[in-house]
C-alpha cells in the first residue's frame, strides 16, 4: 500500500488491565458490573473521516472474529461516519475525508472550542479555494457535525454496553477523543478501548493522563487481545484482577512495562472469518442513501508487506518513507480459496460487486491463484488493488481477467536514482513498463510520485523530467509531497538522510493544546533538513506533471479514444502511431528484425540480451537502431536496457 493514499487522498485500522486510580479520575468505578457478565454487550465504533462508501474492515473483521469465539456476547459495529455523511451530506463529507488536516481540524475545534478561531483559520488555510469547504465555511460545517454527532451520543444505548472498541486511524484522531468525552461522560462505567494504527506505537504513561477516559490501548493487531479481555469480562469478579494481556495497555502496565511495544497477533489468518459488515449495511437498506452510492466491500488477502524486513534491532529495511505496518509484525496471508470464498460470499450476502483490497501489498506467491479462481467465479467484479510495481504482465493479465479495473502502483519516482534511495527496489524503467502495461489492458493506474524526499538532489529531478518525457502516453502520476511518518526508517535514522532534528508536525499544534502537543507522538512528524532546497529543485517537475496531465486528458477525450502511442502488429511489419500533443501523427512502420528487436523490448532487456537474441547483426547496428527509436521517444533507455513503449492496441 502507498501511505501517500493514506495520508493526502484521505484515509484506512485497528484497535489491556485497568487502572482504578485512573477510572477514579472520571467516576469512581462500579465494579459490580465485572461481576459475570453473562450478557455482556460490546460496541465497536469508527467515528469520521474513513471514506462513506465502505464499511471498516476493522470493525468487521473483529465483530466477526469475537462473535466465532465468543457466540454467547452481544457484538455491534457502530459505523458513526455513515451516519455522519449522510447528516451533513456526501459532497461536503467527502470534501473534508479527503485531506487529514481538514478531517483533524472539525473534531479538534469541537474538542477544545477555546481554539475555535484559531482552529478556523488553520482550516481555511487549508481548504481550496472555491471549493464546497469554503462556501459552507467552517463554523456551518463544525455547528452541523456537532448537532448531528452529539444527537447520536444522545441516542445512544451506552449504558446496555459494557465495552466500547474505537478503531482509529490517521484523521479520526479528534472525531475519535470527541467521542470517547461524551460517551464517557454518558456512562462512566463504559469502558472504553482505543486502537488501530494511530496507536500501533508505544503507549506511554503521559497518554492516560492526557486522555483521562480511554482505559485501555490495544497495541497491533486487535483480534487476539480483544478477545481475551471480553473472555476476562464475562467471567470475572474482579476487572482489578485483570490478568496482563499482552498487546493491551492500560495507565497500570505501561507503569510496569514502560513504552515497550508489545504485540499479541494471529500466527496465520485461517482462523480469521470472513468480515461482518452487517451493521454497516442494515440502515442502507431503509435509507435514501442506498440510491447515492454504490458501497465498496473492503477485503484483506494478507497483512503487513513482504518488502519490510524489521531487524532483532527493529529497524525496517523496507520503502524509507513508510509506516504502514507498525501495526503488524512479520507477513501472514490468507489462502486463496479462503480469499475467493471471502469475495463470493460478501458479494452475494450484501448484493454489490466492488471490492476494494486493502492489503498494503499484494502476496507474491498466492495472488495468482486468487484472481485465477476469482476469474472462475464468473461475477462481474469491479476490484481496486495495490501493488508493487514488480507485478508482472501475466499477473496483471490475470487481475484484469478477475475485475480489477483500479490499482496503485508503487510507483513512488520516475528516477532510478531516488528509487534507491527511497529502497523501493525498483527502477525507472520498470516503472515505466508497469505504466504501459496498465494501459494496454485497461487497468486505471492512480499512482503518486514523490517530492521533496530528503537527501534528493538536481540528479534525481534532472532524470524525473527525462522520464516524464517518454511517459506521458500513460496515465499521469500524482504528485505528493514527502510527509516524515513516526517510525518510517526515515523517521528512524533521519541522520542519513541530512535531517537535523525531528518533532510533531506543527499543525498537531493548531490543533491540540500545548500540554498535549508538547507530551505526545503524532504519527505526522516534521524536520528540520533540506526543505527548502527540495522545493526549489522540484518544482520543474510539478510544472512538468500538470502539463502531463493536461496533455493526458486532452488526448483521451476526444474522438481518437486509443493511446497516444499505439502500434498494431501485422506479422510481417509492424505499426506504431505516435499522437503528440502539439503536433500530428506521425506513423512508424518497422519491419523485419526492426519489428522482432521493438517486440521482443516489450519486456525491458539489457543491450547484451538483445544481442545475444539477434546474433546476425553486429552490435553497432542494433545500438544505432536502438538509439533511433530512443530518440523519437518509442523507446526508453535507461543503463543498457531498453524498452519498448507502445501500447499494444490488443492486450498482450
Ligand atoms: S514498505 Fe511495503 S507497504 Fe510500505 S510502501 Fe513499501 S511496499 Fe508498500
Amino acid at each position: 500500500m502507498d501511505p501517500y493514499a493514506v495520508y493526502s487522498d484521505r484515509a484506512t485500522l485497528n484497535p489491556e488491565p485497568l487502572n482504578l486510580c485512573y477510572l477514579n479520575l472520571v467516576e469512581p468505578l462500579n465494579l459490580s458490573i465485572f461481576m459475570k457478565n453473562k450478557n455482556l454487550k460490546v460496541i465497536l465504533i469508527s467515528t469520521p473521516w474513513p471514506l462513506y462508501s465502505r464499511p471498516s474492515i476493522q470493525l468487521g473483521a473483529i465483530k466477526a472474529y469475537l462473535l466465532s469465539k465468543h457466540p454467547d456476547v452481544e457484538v455491534h459495529a457502530d459505523h458513526s461516519f455513515l451516519k455522519i455523511a449522510a447528516s451533513i451530506g456526501y459532497p461536503l463529507y467527502h470534501e473534508i475525508s479527503e485531506r487529514t488536516w481538514l478531517a483533524e481540524a472539525v473534531y479538534a475545534a469541537l474538542l477544545y472550542p477555546q481554539r475555535f478561531d484559531l482552529i478556523e483559520k488553520f482550516f481555511n488555510r487549508q481548504a481550496k479555494s472555491g471549493s464546497l469547504l469554503e462556501k459552507t465555511g467552517f463554523k456551518k460545517i463544525t455547528s452541523a457535525t456537532k448537532k448531528i454527532t452529539d444527537a447520536l451520543i444522545a441516542d445512544g444505548d451506552w449504558k446496555n454496553y459494557q465495552l466500547a472498541g474505537f478503531s482509529v486511524s490517521l484523521c479520526q484522531l479528534t472525531s475519535a477523543l470527541y467521542f470517547i468525552k461524551r460517551i464517557k461522560r454518558k456512562s462512566p462505567q463504559l469502558i472504553i478501548a482505543i486502537g488501530g494504527s494511530t496507536f500501533s506505537g508505544s503507549t506511554t504513561s503521559e497518554f492516560f493522563d492526557l486522555f483521562a477516559e480511554v482505559d485501555l490501548v490495544v497495541n497491533g493487531e486487535g483480534e487476539l487481545p480483544f478477545s481475551q479481555l471480553v473472555g476476562y469480562m464475562k467471567t470475572s469478579a474482579n476487572f482489578s484482577e485483570l490478568p496482563p494481556i499482552p498487546g493491551i495497555v492500560t495507565a497500570e502496565t505501561v507503569k510496569i512495562n514502560g513504552a515497550r511495544k508489545r504485540f499479541q497477533q494471529m500466527k496465520n489468518l485461517r482462523d480469521l472469518p470472513p468480515p461482518d459488515y452487517d451493521d454497516y449495511f442494515e440502515p442502507l437498506k431503509s435509507s435514501a442513501s442506498r440510491n447515492m452510492f454504490f458501497p465498496t466491500l473492503p477485503v484483506e488477502t494478507s497483512r503487513g508487506c513482504w518488502w519490510q524486513r524489521i531487524s532483532s534491532a527493529g529497524k525496517s529495511s523496507g520503502c524509507a518513507f513508510c509506516n504502514l505496518n507498525l501495526q503488524w509484525e512479520g507477513y501472514r496471508t490468507k489462502d486463496s480459496a479462503q480469499v475467493v470464498g471471502e469475495i463470493d460470499s460478501l458479494t452475494a450476502r450484501y448484493q454489490t460487486l466492488a471490492v476494494s483490497m486493502v492489503d498494503n501489498v499484494l502476496p507474491r506467491s498466492a495472488s495468482k491463484e486468487i484472481f485465477k479462481k476469482l476469474a472462475g467465479l464468473k461475477k462481474d467484479l469491479r476490484m481496486f488493488a495495490e501493488i508493487r510495481a514488480t507485478t508482472t504482465l501475466p499477473e496483471l493479465n490475470l487481475m484484469a481477467q478477475a475485475g480489477v479495473q483500479e490499482v496503485q502502483i508503487g510507483i513512488e519516482a520516475l528516477a532510478t536514482s531516488l528509487l534507491e534511495k527511497l529502497h523501493k527496489g525498483t527502477t525507472a524503467i520498470q516503472n515505466l513498463e508497469i505504466m504501459r502495461d496498465c494501459e494496454a489492458l485497461g487497468l486505471a493506474n492512480y499512482s503518486n510520485l514523490i517530492l521533496h524526499f530528503p537527501g534528493s538532489d538536481e540528479q534525481d529531478v534532472a532524470e524525473t523530467l527525462r522520464s516524464i518525457e517518454f511517459a506521458v502516453p500513460y496515465r499521469p502520476l500524482k504528485a505528493v509531497g514527502f510527509w516524515l511518518g513516526l517510525g518510517s526508517p526515515v523517521w528512524q535514522n533521519p541522520g542519513f538522510y541530512g535531517i537535523k532534528s525531528v518533532f510533531n508536525h506543527p499543525n498537531w499544534g493548531c490543533l491540540f493544546p500545548s500540554n498535549i502537543f508538547a507530551s505526545t507522538r503524532f504519527m505526522i512528524q516534521a524536520y528540520r533538513g533540506d526543505l527548502g532546497y527540495q522545493r526549489k529543485i522540484w518544482r520543474p517537475v510539478e510544472d512538468s506533471l500538470k502539463k502531463w496531465q493536461q496533455i493526458y486528458t486532452e488526448q483521451n477525450c476526444g474522438p481518437q479514444r486509443s493511446p497516444a502511442l499505439n502500434m498494431r502488429d501485422g506479422h510481417e511489419f509492424l505499426i506504431i502511431r505516435q499522437r503528440s500533443f502539439s503536433s500530428e501523427t506521425i506513423n512508424h512502420r518497422l519491419v523485419g528484425t526492426s519489428r522482432l528487436i521493438y517486440l521482443y523490448c516489450r519486456r525491458h532487456r539489457s543491450i547484451k540480451s538483445i544481442r545475444d537474441r539477434f546474433p546476425a547483426f553486429s552490435e553497432d547496428k542494433i545500438l544505432s537502431f536502438l538509439k533511433m527509436m530512443v530518440n523519437k521517444k518509442l523507446m526508453f533507455e535507461e543503463k543498457d536496457r531498453y524498452l519498448s513503449l507502445a501500447i499494444p492496441v490488443k492486450h498482450f
